[in-house]
């Protein structure tokens, strides 16, 4: 049966967004080349020097807002694949860009926040922002100064939406993971958790080399994602 009267899950994680332009964290001559995981993406962190913290983002939004960067074809794709599924459908992301949206994305959660964000530490309040950060910025909400920071998940915090992700994958039929190494927990356990349920699932991993969990899926695309994913999701469409 073609799987798009199925259930899709898709996790995508940097490998995705590397053909756009924008640097994976793991791989040689990625981010953390640059910078130190502990100096930029802990609470420990910006509570020691949140401008460093604070232009390490904006760098990061910056980046993303050159015209120069742009959704691939393997974001296009996967917003193909959402509006021509008929059964249920969703996209993790583990990434803070907003390229799959850019692409047509609707059903899609960040799992590890978004640049899009900025919330108020003391008081909760979230709002979308368009600025620079700085400690010198004042919580609309509460007043507070250097309270607010990017809405993005460091290390030692809990991922987003985990209940509405396990409970999507209680009935998931396809999962298919692009572009991540399969490294960072809990986002690298899905696939075990499906497994465990015993049930039919088809997987499908998507990366341009193989993973620690590569063996688990049914079928291996390896090549960049930008060519791999557009030829897989013509295919399926074709065939309907
Ligand atoms: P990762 O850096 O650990 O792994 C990237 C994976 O992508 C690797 O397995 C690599 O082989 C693969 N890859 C590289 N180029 C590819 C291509 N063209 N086509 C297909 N696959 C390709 O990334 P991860 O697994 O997402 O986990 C790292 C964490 O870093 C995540 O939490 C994410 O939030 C964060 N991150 C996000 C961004 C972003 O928002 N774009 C960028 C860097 C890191």
């Amino acid at each position: 049966m073609c799987i798009l009267n199925k259930n899709i899950f898709i996790l995508t994680g940097a490998g995705i967004s590397k053909e756009s332009g924008i640097e994976t964290f793991r791989e040689k001559d990625g981010l953390w080349d640059n910078y130190k995981i502990e100096d930029v993406c802990t609470v420990e962190a910006f509570n020691k020097d949140p401008d460093y913290v604070n232009n390490f983002y904006n760098e990061r939004k910056r980046k993303l807002q050159n015209p120069k960067i742009s959704p691939n074809n393997a974001h296009i794709s996967l917003a193909k694949l959402e509006a021509n599924c008929k059964r249920n459908f969703l996209l993790v992301t583990q990434n803070i860009d907003n390229l799959h949206e850019r692409a047509g994305s609707k059903k899609i959660l960040h799992m590890h926040g978004s640049l899009e964000k900025i919330y108020c530490m003391y008081c909760k309040h979230s709002e979308i922002f368009n600025f620079e950060l700085s400690s010198k910025y004042v919580c609309k909400n509460c007043k507070n100064v250097g309270m607010v920071r990017i809405d993005v998940v460091w290390f030692g915090e809990q991922p987003k939406y985990l209940d509405k992700i396990y409970s999507f994958l209680e009935n998931t039929e396809v999962f298919i993971s692009i572009g991540t190494s399969n490294n960072v927990y809990p986002a690298a356990g899905f696939i075990d958790f499906l497994l465990q349920t015993g049930k039919k699932i088809i997987f499908y991993e998507f990366n341009i080399e193989t993973t620690n969990k590569s063996s688990l899926f049914d079928k291996n695309f390896i090549g960049p994602a930008s060519k791999t994913v557009p030829g897989f999701v013509d295919r399926i469409i074709k065939s309907k």
